[in-house]
């Protein structure tokens, strides 16, 4: 691997005024690093976010639930709050790859990385959540992009999610038995104005489901028709027809847990 310089800030002031010319913000290293050693992803100056308090936490604010960037997807699962509030995305949480991919990986390192068959890009899809950052906030409806592209800025730093809190929240996902990724995800969220569904694993990149929003709504599943898009996924994991597919029937299971 090249040689970098790496750099420890203690503040986000410190953080963001080091970001310049090739440099990455480190989170978990769990995707950043790999890339890295092989050769993808060419980095002079690594910023590691992991001393910085202000990215760190999770609590209620209102009607949302706001976990801070740097919080692992293990304080997730376990967090008392979340596992009272939004139950559903402790469960999400705790479903994230292996022991050791949920004591490293990182909420803002998911959100910002948006892999396609990620789980935490549905969760804040559905929850209609805002991506916070040092310019500014982005709705989750415009800040996923397609595969691996996000609306963050060149060297603009997520500092927390604030997922809203919805009547009740459930994900479904089929995993790759390997990586624990998402084969298809479905994440759907009930709100006082109706549902949210958001779709991961299947397609170039988490979207809503706007059909299956308007069939829950109306209490008409039965006719909603098979998942439809140009950019289905297919490869040697799964076809694209079979990704499909997998995605109806993790609505359907998404739809069971959330009414019992
Ligand atoms: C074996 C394995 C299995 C996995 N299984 C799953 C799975 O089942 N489901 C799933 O959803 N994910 C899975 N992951 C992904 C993992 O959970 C991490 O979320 C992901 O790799 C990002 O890692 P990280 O948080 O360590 O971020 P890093 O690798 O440190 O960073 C990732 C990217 O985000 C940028 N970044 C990090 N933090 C910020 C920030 N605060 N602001 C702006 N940019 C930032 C970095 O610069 C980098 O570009 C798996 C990963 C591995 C290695």
């Amino acid at each position: 691997m090249p040689a970098f310089q790496y750099l420890r800030p203690a503040s986000l002031t410190e953080a963001i005024g080091a970001f310049r010319g090739d440099a990455a913000y480190l989170a978990g290293g769990h995707t950043l690093i790999p890339a890295m050693k092989t050769g993808l992803r060419a980095v002079e100056r690594l910023i590691d976010l992991s001393a910085i308090p202000d990215l760190s936490g999770i609590e209620r604010r209102g009607d949302r639930m706001v976990v801070g960037a740097m919080v692992r997807h293990a304080a997730v699962a376990h967090s008392p709050l979340v596992q009272a509030t939004i139950p559903g995305l402790a469960r999400l949480a705790a479903g994230i790859g292996d022991p050791q991919v949920r004591r490293r990986g990182t909420l803002g390192g998911s959100l910002a990385n948006n892999d396609p068959a990620a789980d935490y890009p549905a969760a804040a899809l559905a929850l209609d959540a805002t991506i916070e950052t040092d310019r500014g906030t982005h709705l989750a409806d415009d800040f996923f992009q397609g595969m691996f592209a996000t609306a963050l800025a060149e060297g603009e730093l997520i500092r927390a999610v604030a997922f809203r809190i919805p009547q009740a929240f459930a994900y479904a996902k089929f995993r790759h038995p390997a990586s624990r990724y998402a084969l298809a995800g479905v994440a759907v969220a009930r709100f006082g104005e109706g549902p949210r569904v958001a779709v991961t694993g299947v397609a170039a990149g988490v979207f809503r489901w706007t059909e299956a929003e308007r069939a829950i709504a109306a209490g008409a599943l039965a006719s909603l028709g098979p998942l439809e898009r140009d950019d289905l996924i297919g490869d040697l994991h799964a076809s694209a027809e079979y990704r499909a597919h997998l995605a109806r029937v993790m609505l359907e299971r998404a739809l069971e847990e959330l009414v019992r």
